[in-house]
């Protein structure tokens, strides 16, 4: 069944190239967050389907990975193609499941396009490496080659970035995908698999396995999965890694986040403020790279704060499809509840509510998940607003007097995944990115999301594995080395047979 952003809708897997309902009746409501109401309803995998799914891309597998490289690489720029003219479709379906802004969404799909670009350069990337006359007549090369049957399982904040992320460079280098979405806005992920088909992948190279823990532990312990990329809050990740290994799979799992922004007094404060107050909002906070929390250095923290409760207070908090709504809803009721839940553990902290979003009603859509840009002062590393991982519209501002202290607090931090500072001294800039223990900086950037032709991915909590995904990473991590000695020698020629480890002569 064919999948669209108003329609209320039965979402189910699909498996070799098919629409396929689920065989059990476990079924799970999906919401509309904006306005509260159920949309349709997913069908949650039994064992049967995990089956029937690995069956489907372990047969495809091996076909597909002795399609030309020319090939493969038709069928990534059809689904360049397609993604590009679908991008609006697709940005809906976005916005009616997950909430975030029609042009949010539309950024999205733009970082999914762009992991798909790179993924056509799969012939530059899968050039082997050649020694010849290693010794005499001897030469040796490399060439990687696919694992096999890879899964992806993502998290809800980026239904299509994040699969994107993984199917196209794991198909690229001749992989068979399985791919496990979040429960809570599964159709972007069906419309994906729709268009793969339409830019004639093969059936069984890209599969959508609808589901929740079942069915990852099933994809964990089956032994015709051969890897798994996850990307996801920190246990889970932790989990997934720890499971995945000892089952024998190559495994990378991307975890939750806790993002500082340094901001040093030499900053230009208005424009520090204008882009953290977007790169704390934007998603409502639902971002693995959104800035959780401003540290104000020395003299910038009172300047700061007031021109962060400016920013916050003219935010515009709407339904996504709003075309003047900065800011939409989080994503399920329990996630609102959280969210409040710490706003009202750190007013009892002591800290200062420069803005409070709770009980925050967008009218008309009173029974969204919605909750306002709150703007959180003076806290402190013993608080659950700092040790917890929000994931909300929450900025949290914590004071500190010098570069080195702001050092020490984020390299303290379990997390590890992106980091900013805003400053004027290059010098300053050059020391933070040098002894930050963190994956991913920016300098004067808010969100240092780097590009799809560079790899993705934290350190410390925000890791498990050894590689991260995109760019470079993500060649090495769904293929594997093979190395090459070979002779061709002339029957007349003698050749060392020696009982005695070879030198190369
Ligand atoms: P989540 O960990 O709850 O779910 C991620 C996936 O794991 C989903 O497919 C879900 O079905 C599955 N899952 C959930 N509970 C499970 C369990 N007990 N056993 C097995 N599988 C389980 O994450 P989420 O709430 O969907 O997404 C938000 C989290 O993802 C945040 O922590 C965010 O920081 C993180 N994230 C990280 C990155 C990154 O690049 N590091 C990117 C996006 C999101």
């Amino acid at each position: 069944m064919a999948v669209s952003a108003n329609q209320m809708t039965t979402v189910g897997h699909f498996i070799d190239g098919q629409h396929v309902p689920a065989t059990s009746d476990n079924v799970q409501d999906i919401y509309n967050p904006a306005t509260g109401q159920v949309s349709g309803q997913l069908q949650l995998a039994n064992q049967d389907d995990i089956n029937k799914a690995v069956a489907a891309a372990r047969q495809a597998a091996e076909s597909w990975s002795q399609v030309s490289l020319t090939k493969r690489t038709k069928v990534l720029f059809s689904m360049r193609e397609l993604l590009v003219k679908h991008t609006d479709e697709i940005a809906a379906i976005l916005t009616a499941e997950h909430g975030k802004v029609l042009d949010d969404a539309k950024g999205e799909v733009g970082r999914a396009l762009e992991a798909v670009e790179f993924s056509c350069g799969i012939v530059e990337h899968l050039k082997g490496e050649y020694s010849p006359q290693i010794a005499t007549e001897i030469d040796t090369y490399s060439f990687r080659q696919p694992l096999g049957v890879v899964a992806g399982i993502t998290p809800f904040n980026f239904p299509v970035m994040v699969p994107m992320w993984m199917a196209p460079m794991a198909i690229a280098t001749g992989n068979t995908f399985i791919l496990k979405p979040s429960e809570r806005d599964p159709s972007a992920p069906m419309r994906l698999a729709e268009l793969w088909r339409e830019a004639d992948l093969p059936d069984g190279v890209f599969n959508v396995l609808q589901g929740d823990k079942l069915a990852v532990d099933g994809l964990l312990q089956h032994p015709d999965v051969d890897g798994i990329s996850f990307v996801g809050s920190t246990p889970i990740a932790k989990y997934v890694y720890e499971n995945g290994i000892a089952n024998g799979k190559r495994v990378q799992a991307l975890g939750g986040a806790k993002n500082h922004s340094v901001v040093m007094p030499d900053a230009d404060i208005d424009q520090a403020a204008d882009v953290l107050n977007t790169a704390a909002f934007g998603a409502a906070g639902e971002r693995c790279m959104a800035i959780s929390v401003a540290v104000a250095v020395g003299d910038a923290a009172d300047e700061l704060a007031e021109k962060l409760r400016e920013r916050a207070n003219r935010v515009v908090v709407s339904e996504g499809t709003n075309p003047d709504a900065d800011m939409g809803p989080l994503i399920t009721p329990q996630a609102k509840e959280r969210v409040e839940r710490i706003i009202g553990e750190a007013a009892d902290d002591g800290c200062t509510l420069m803005t409070d979003g709770r009980d925050f009603l967008v009218k008309g859509n009173e029974e969204g998940f919605f909750v306002g840009p709150t703007v959180i002062d003076n806290v402190k590393t013993d608080m659950s607003a700092y040790k917890e991982e929000i994931f909300g519209p929450v900025l949290v501002i914590m004071r500190v007097a010098s570069l080195e202290e702001a050092i020490q607090l984020v390299n303290s931090n379990p997390y590890g995944n992106g980091t900013s500072i805003f400053t004027s001294s290059g010098s300053a800039a050059r020391k933070y990115q040098r002894d930050i223990k963190v994956g991913m900086v920016g300098v004067n950037i808010p969100i240092p999301v780097p590009v799809a032709w560079h790899s993705f991915g934290g350190w410390n909590d925000s890791l498990f594995g050894d590689l991260h995904v995109n760019g470079p990473d993500a060649v090495q991590f769904y293929t594997r080395n093979k190395v090459v000695t070979q002779r061709w020698p002339e029957p007349e020629h003698d050749v060392n047979a020696s009982f005695s480890f070879p030198t190369h002569e």
